[in-house]
This record gives structure tokens, sequence and C-alpha cells, in this order.
């Protein structure tokens, strides 16, 4: 009896100390950042109380908290750790070998990238949507974890991971569905990856990718590629204006989670100072809008709304 106990002992022990591994590799993806003060919870509390329509600008920075690592954080975003670069849109069009190698690696990174779930910050936004504090949703993200958590007025600036488009014809198809076509037509392949990226890309070795076979358009043969915006590609034009729209209307704009780095998400706040808007920015580190901020938390997204409600959330 006593060696069992001991035995069931260690295994509790194993159990929780890999769960606790499990934890910080999900928090490793945000920086390092300073704890939250009484007086930021006060000062973003005057903020969301003193606008009555917020449009709510979301980046990578709030889906660390959720395990999918950004591209751009001091230390533990993907050029800090690794000198590949997320393909570009005129290469994926142009190039036979580099769009395999695209959807091989994406192929295996799906099963990982699709299991993540929302956090803090999702649900918080959630909530104030559900209050009618917030005009709209516009995130930089593809991973809809907005949508996972239950938000209903999302703008996707830079499309979704969960969509697989034609670019020649009106072809469309969920991921999900997808990826059983791709499970048929390379039955050999089994890799299975932890590694996840923004975009849902992985590393591969060469000869995985080779072998990898990529159908074309049941309905024209053309392109098949995710419905998001690749680097060097631009936002369609619609959706800007539908955005510049809701800046217009809206009476102030919170971003989460972005160094507005790039200018799909940064010519926002552009407008918004133009227009007078009230703006604050909560991220960890500078972003290119701090100038025209009426309110910078240099925080992380979650601390502060798990601070406003109080475990409140679900
Ligand atoms: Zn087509």
């Amino acid at each position: 009896m006593q060696s069992h106990g001991l035995h069931c002992k260690s295994l509790l022990f194993l159990n929780s100390s890999s769960r606790n591994n499990f934890f910080l590799s999900s928090l490793s993806f945000a920086p390092k950042h300073k704890p939250v003060t009484s007086e930021d919870i006060t000062l973003m509390k005057i903020f969301l109380s003193s606008n009555s329509k917020i449009l709510v600008l979301t980046g990578a920075g709030i889906s660390t908290e959720s395990g999918i690592p950004d591209y751009r954080s001091e230390g533990v975003g993907l050029y800090a750790q690794s000198t590949s670069r997320p393909i570009q849109f005129q290469d994926f069009v142009k190039s036979p070998r580099l769009r395999k190698r695209y959807w091989a690696r994406n192929y295996v990174g799906w099963p990982r990238f699709s299991s993540i779930v929302p956090n803090v910050t999702h649900f918080a936004l959630r909530r104030l949507e559900s209050e009618m504090r917030l005009s709209s949703i516009v995130t930089q993200n593809v991973d809809e974890l907005h949508r996972k958590a239950g938000c209903k007025n999302v703008v996707e600036l830079h499309g979704s991971a969960y969509r697989v488009i034609c670019l020649h014809c009106r072809y469309e198809v969920h991921r999900h569905l997808f990826q059983e076509t791709l499970n048929k037509l390379n039955p050999s392949i089994s890799i299975v990856s932890q590694s996840v990226r923004p975009d849902g890309d992985v590393d591969l070795p060469q000869d995985f990718v080779e072998q990898f076979v990529v159908p074309n358009c049941p309905d024209c043969s053309g392109i098949l590629k995710p419905d998001i915006v690749f680097f060097g590609d631009n936002v369609p034009r619609e959706r800007v204006d539908f955005v510049k729209n809701l800046v217009n209307t809206s009476d102030a704009l919170l971003v989460l989670g972005s160094s507005l780095f790039v200018f799909s998400g940064y010519r926002f706040i552009l407008q918004a100072a133009e227009l007078e808007k009230q703006i604050a920015i909560v991220n960890i580190g500078e972003t290119r809008g701090d100038k025209h901020a009426h309110l910078k938390i240099d925080k992380k997204c979650g601390e502060i709304f798990s601070n406003l409600f109080e475990n409140e959330l679900t």
C-alpha cells in the first residue's frame, strides 16, 4: 500500500509540474512588462466610462496570452527567435514551389493553431460589446479568437486563417474542410507540431515539403490561398473604407496589443487623431501611435482587463 501511495504521489507531482510548464510556455510569448497599478485601472475605467461609442483595434499582442507569438515583440516575437520570415504575396502567387512549402507548413500547423482559445482580453471585449459600449472591433489578427469568445461586430482587417479562397474565381471553403482534403491527398504524412506562428505557419524538413500535394480550385483550377492579407498585399479598398467610416462615427479609439508598425492599422490612428477623437493604447512597449494617444498604458492587456472586471468574466 505504501509503495502504491508513493507512486501516486510522484505521478501527481509530474502532472502538476508538466501543467506548470504548459502555462509557462503559453505565457512566454508576452514580452517583459511591469505589473499593472491601480492608477492604470482608474485611468482605463475613466476612458471606458467617458466614451459611449468606442472603436477597438486589436493586434497580435492580445493573442500572445493565448499562446500565439507575435512578429515583433522584443526577445519573444517571431522575428527575435527565428530568421525565417512570412511569405510575401507576390512569391506565393508566382512560385509553385513556395506555395507548396507554404501549404505543407500550414497543414502541419493547423491542428494546434485552430485549437487555440480566447483569453481574458477577448472575453472582456465580448462583455463591453454586450453592454453596447463598443461601436465595433477591428482586428489585425487572423486567428478568429474574437469570434470564439462570442464577439459579434468584428472586422477582420487582415482576413481569416479559417477561410480558403480561390484567387481566380469566387470559390471559398472553410479551412477545416480544406484540412480534410489535404488529409486525403497526403495519406502517408503524419507530423505532429507543437510550434505555432501568428498565421499558423511552422518549420518543416525539405523532403516532407517535396512530397506534399496541394490541390487547385475545384471550380476553375486556380490557386488556393488562405483568406489572409499577406505581407506585400493590400487590405481590400472597401474594407478600409468600412473601417474609416467606423472611425468617423465612433467617439474614441482603443488600441489593444499592437505596435501599429503596419500602416494598415496605423492609418486609423492618424484618422482618429485628425478628427480629434479620444485615443487610448494598451501595449507592452512603444507604438507608432503613442504621440497621438491621450492615454498610453505600457502593460499587458490581460492584466488590465482581469483587474477591471475582477474575475467576473467567463
Ligand atoms: Zn476558382
